[in-house]
Parts: C-alpha cells; sequence; structure tokens
C-alpha cells in the first residue's frame, strides 16, 4: 500500500547506538522494537525507549499487534526487575515509561512482578517519574490495585479503537472493560494521571471517534492519544483508511471543546510518543 505524503516520516537518525546497546548489554526488551514501532529510531535518537516487561511474547493475538504470540511464554526472569531499572539508569530517563505483555497464563497476570519492576526503576532511579501502560488484568480489580498501590505517575491502558470494532481486532480485551478500568484508576486518585490511546484508519468512523473521546473524557481520563494505525505485515489486520491531518485535526478540536486539554492527535502520535513532553505538558495546565 503507499502511503500518502503526509504520513513520509522524515527519518531523524542520531546517536542510536547507546540506547540499541543498553537493550542489548541488559537483556531486556522493549515495545519499540518487538512492535515495529515507526517512531524507534526517533525515540532511540533521543536515548528514550519503552520497556517491555514480563518477557516478549504475549498470550493474547490481537490482529493489529506485532508482539509474538506464545500460550506459554517463558516464566519472568527474576533479573528483568534490575535489568530495566539500570537501563533507565545509564540512558538517564527522566520519565520512564514501562509497558507488559499481557500474562493470561500466570495466576495474578503478571501483576506482582510488574510492581517488583516499578520498585527496583523507583530505587535506581528516584527523582524520574514512572507510567505503566498495562494489559487489563483481565479487568481483576485487586490485580489493578497492586499497580495503582506502587504509586505510579500515569496509569496508561490503551482503549484502543472504537466499541464497533473492538471486537473485531482485540483479543480478549473490550471495549466496556477498558473504560471500566480506567475509571477504576482515575476513582483510585492514587496516580497522578490516567491516559488512554486509540487506533484510527481501522474502519471506524469520525462519529464513533467523537464518541470514544466523549466517553474516554466522562469516565475521568486525562491524557488522550489518536495515531494512524499502521499494519504491521500482510497477515495482520489491514489499514483501512489514512487519517488525514485535517481530520486529526477535528478530533483534537472536539475532545478541546468537550474539556480534554491533554489531546494528541497526529499521525505517528503512540501512546509512549513523547510521553515526557506530554506528563510535563499535563502537569502545567
Ligand atoms: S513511540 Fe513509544 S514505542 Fe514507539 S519508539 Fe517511541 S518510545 Fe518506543
Amino acid at each position: 500500500m503507499n502511503f500518502p505524503e503526509f504520513l513520509r516520516k522524515k527519518l531523524t537518525i542520531g546517536p542510536l547506538n547507546k540506547t540499541i546497546e543498553t537493550i542489548k548489554k541488559n537483556k531486556i526488551h522493549t515495545v519499540c522494537v518487538e512492535a515495529n514501532c515507526p517512531n524507534r529510531f526517533e525515540c532511540f535518537s533521543k536515548k528514550t525507549a519503552t520497556f517491555l516487561a514480563l518477557g516478549k511474547e504475549c498470550t493474547r493475538a490481537c490482529s493489529f499487534c506485532d508482539i509474538d504470540f506464545s500460550k506459554k511464554p517463558k516464566m519472568p526472569d527474576p533479573n528483568e526487575p534490575f535489568n530495566i531499572a539500570n537501563s533507565a539508569k545509564i540512558l538517564n530517563l527522566k520519565h520512564i515509561v514501562i509497558t507488559m505483555v499481557a500474562r493470561d497464563d500466570l495466576p495474578d497476570k503478571g501483576a506482582n512482578h510488574l510492581c517488583k519492576i516499578i520498585r527496583e526503576v523507583k530505587k535506581i532511579n528516584p527523582n524520574s517519574t514512572i507510567e505503566t501502560l498495562t494489559s487489563d488484568f483481565s479487568c481483576k480489580f485487586d490485580l489493578i490495585d497492586l499497580i495503582l498501590n506502587e504509586k505510579i505517575d500515569i496509569f496508561n491502558y490503551n482503549i484502543e479503537t472504537v466499541e464497533r470494532i473492538s471486537p473485531k481486532i482485540r483479543h480478549k480485551a473490550t471495549y466496556t472493560n477498558s473504560l471500566k478500568i480506567l475509571g477504576y484508576a482515575k476513582n483510585s486518585k492514587k496516580v497522578k494521571f490516567v491516559k488512554s490511546g486509540l487506533m484510527v484508519g481501522v474502519g471506524e468512523t469520525k462519529k464513533e471517534v467523537f464518541q470514544t473521546i466523549k466517553d474516554l473524557k466522562e469516565i475521568g481520563v486525562d491524557i488522550i492519544t489518536i495515531g494512524q494505525y499502521l499494519s504491521p505485515n500482510n497477515k495482520k489486520y489491514p489499514i483501512k483508511s489514512f487519517v488525514t491531518p485535517k481530520e486529526f485535526q477535528e478530533y483534537k478540536d472536539f475532545a478541546k471543546k468537550i474539556g480534554v486539554h491533554n489531546i494528541y492527535a497526529d499521525p505517528y502520535v503512540r501512546s509512549s510518543y513523547n510521553a515526557k513532553t506530554i506528563l510535563n505538558k499535563a502537569l502545567f495546565k
């Protein structure tokens, strides 16, 4: 599929090596690499990355995602908390984003291991802020509580798409449960901000995107990200449309009109893209 002109990303390649070396040497995974994020050269050049916790194989097979699927991934690596925390220190990250694969094979869905990572990251990087971009923990609120109790700065959980498309591209996670999880995090008052993101270009209508922004706002989400879906390969869910810059602007205008001040909508926006800048802006709004 030919990309329209407005989607051609100017390659900004800076000193990538330190980030790549750090990831390799510390034997950790990033969603940037595992999901083939189109921003990875830019982010790695800026010495930033989003850590992928609990291994690199996911127990869900969402049709939009490039992360490897496995029904029985390896047990969590006991060294992963230190390795992630140490990598964040080497990269001098001031805002540390940790995401995770869904671990439906584990009784606690990986929640306790993620908590260990957060604690180690805090211990080694006491002045950095932390954002977790979690799985849905099968909508078990006692497990979500474990994460919220760690006093992270941002609880991020992606709704991914509009309600109608959700069953087509997500495996197990539902639109309704996603809203419940986000609302639960907000009502806990244990995090500074609740954040969520969606992809567009998966067959949604503009009206449905407006409705999703409204649903997120009503449930208390503080920060919303919207980006163009890019299919990882031809076996995965196809791109249904290229959303124009004008349409992205309409989403931003709508969000602002209904009181969402932290809305980031552009073709290459991803839920962890420019996460530090987004947090800083939210703090000063
Ligand atoms: S946008 Fe997020 S996932 Fe993509 S390269 Fe940047 S930090 Fe990694």
